[in-house]
């Protein structure tokens, strides 16, 4: 069989379309990807939701498992004064290409392009259903793509690659970030007293830690007190407020905290005030053949051990994860993901390709 690789061609051509987002209600890169699988002949729908088109593409192999890989087609503001270069032409130097998404994720959406054509043409020996999935609106919280679409295919699934920029390493989990404000006021209690107090009782938070038996790194809380400098050593403040930045992985970690910050707070006697923000919910995936798949993909194709990863931040695995699927995201390197010049090296961008032929080859074969 000639596996002809377009991801080259396709990733400059996707980088042309500026799918800036917001507003992210562009026509004409989802279009394009619609045509090119219609012009394969492979069974593509369109899923609207406030001007944003996301792609559905099918090819059905018979019974047997449903593998979904999909991406998003929408990209952030490239700040373009910022630039050494045009960031909607792409352009090759010293083996990198440099244009706003390539890696975050026009890159791995044209290899997933292209590694499906390839299978459609060459209709290797596999079984079950691939569903390709183009969304829109990632950038902006997937409200128009997603998040409204997951729900209704998810049934149908059984695994799910999702081609974010994770440096050529499977992820499997993302924590969950937790920001609050609390505020102690000048009262019955003296207020630079409190502030002691109050830091006895973030060690106390910290000890969330040990409570959920989980490694360190699962949850971490930095705090900061925000207008200590400005005391006075004499003086007794009006109020003294803290910033905590929580990072997590389990869903009623808000309630917990705030728990344990009160009972302290309370305690004291101390009159106080908390806002806090739920930034992103955790998720954790199932974890099984298809992490197994990829770790053996990437190792035939790289010949290096991967490392499984977790880390902050979203993406659209939280909809699916919610589901109990097995998921892993898998895609380029993401130091210059939303910075100027954005770049990803052709070496990566043809192995990521060659990754997801044996990932899903191997997990529909025969
Ligand atoms: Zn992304």
């Amino acid at each position: 069989m000639e596996y002809n690789s377009k991801t080259i061609e396709f990733a400059k051509k996707l980088i042309s379309f500026n799918t800036t987002n917001p507003p992210g209600n562009q026509t004409h890169c989802p279009e394009w990807i619609e045509n090119l699988l219609k012009e394969h002949q492979i069974d593509t729908r369109i899923i609207e939701h406030d001007g944003t088109r996301n792609i559905i593409a099918e090819l059905d192999f018979g019974p047997g498992k449903t593998l979904c890989i999909c991406g998003h087609w929408d990209v952030t503001h490239a700040n373009e004064p910022e630039w050494e270069s045009d960031p909607f032409k792409a352009i090759e130097k010293d083996g990198n290409i440099y244009g706003r998404g390539i890696a975050d994720m026009k890159g791995s959406l044209a290899a997933t392009l292209s590694c499906v054509l390839n299978i459609k043409k060459h209709n290797p020996n596999i079984t079950g259903k691939i569903l390709f999935i183009a969304f829109g609106d990632e950038e902006t919280g997937s409200e128009r793509g997603a998040k409204r679409i997951i729900d209704d295919i998810a049934d149908e699934l059984d695994y799910i690659i999702i081609g974010e920029p994770t440096n050529m390493n499977p992820k499997i989990a993302r924590r969950g970030t937790i920001l609050l404000n609390l505020k102690v006021f000048n009262s019955e209690i003296d207020a630079s007293d409190a502030l002691h107090k109050i830091i006895n009782s973030l060690s106390e938070v910290n000890k969330v830690n040990m409570h959920y038996e989980e490694p360190e790194e699962f949850c971490s809380i930095k705090s900061k007190i925000i207008n200590s400098e400005e005391i006075p050593r004499d003086t007794t403040p009006d109020q003294v407020e803290l910033s905590i930045d929580v990072r997590h992985m389990k869903l009623n970690t808000l309630d917990d905290i705030l728990n344990k910050i009160s009972t302290s707070l309370d305690r004291l006697g101390a009159i106080y005030k908390i806002q806090a923000t739920l930034v992103t919910q955790p998720y954790n995936t199932k974890e099984g053949k298809l992490l197994e798949t990829a770790i053996n993909s990437i190792i035939q194709t790289t010949g290096r051990m991967p490392t499984v990863e977790t880390n902050d931040a979203s993406s659209d695995a939280r909809f699916f994860a919610k589901k109990g699927l097995e998921i892993i995201e898998l895609g380029v390197n993401d130091s210059t993901i939303h910075m100027p010049n954005e770049n990803c090296s052709i070496k990566e961008l043809e192995n990521i390709e060659k990754i997801y032929y044996k990932l899903i080859t191997s997990l529909l074969g025969n």
